[in-house]
């Protein structure tokens, strides 16, 4: 089992779960964030922190679709552990629906750097 991303991530990307995550297993898209399935160790202390609750355990029906993209893109983003500041947009995309299909990019973020 492992937790994921999900859509209410993207184009939010407010960062709080990177910093609890004991294993570092988040990744940085341009728009979204995703967790590395095979190193996440399913603690659950990121879900809370997530204030779009974007991040939801793969038992989660709502999660299942989600969980190719996050196996995906944590092998081709850069690895982020330390809280950035959000885009300045974030909050008006809150909430906000289809936002994979209006927002969704491949690109990768910056990560740590
Ligand atoms: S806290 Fe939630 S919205 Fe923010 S980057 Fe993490 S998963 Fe995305
Ligand atoms: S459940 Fe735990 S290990 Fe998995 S991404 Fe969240 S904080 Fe990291």
């Amino acid at each position: 089992m492992t937790y994921v991303v999900t859509e209410s991530c993207i184009k939010c990307k407010y960062t709080d779960c990177v910093e609890v995550c004991p294993v570092d297993c988040f990744y940085e898209g341009k728009n979204m964030l995703v967790i590395h399935p095979d190193e996440c160790i399913d603690c659950g202390v990121c879900e809370p922190e997530c204030p779009p609750e974007a991040i939801l355990p793969d038992t989660d029906p709502e999660a299942e679709k989600w969980l190719d993209l996050n196996t995906q893109y944590s092998e081709q983003w850069p690895n982020i552990t330390r809280k950035k500041d959000a885009p300045t947009d974030a909050e008006s995309h809150q909430g906000e629906d289809d936002k994979y299909n209006k927002y969704f990019t491949p690109e990768p973020g910056s990560g740590d750097d």
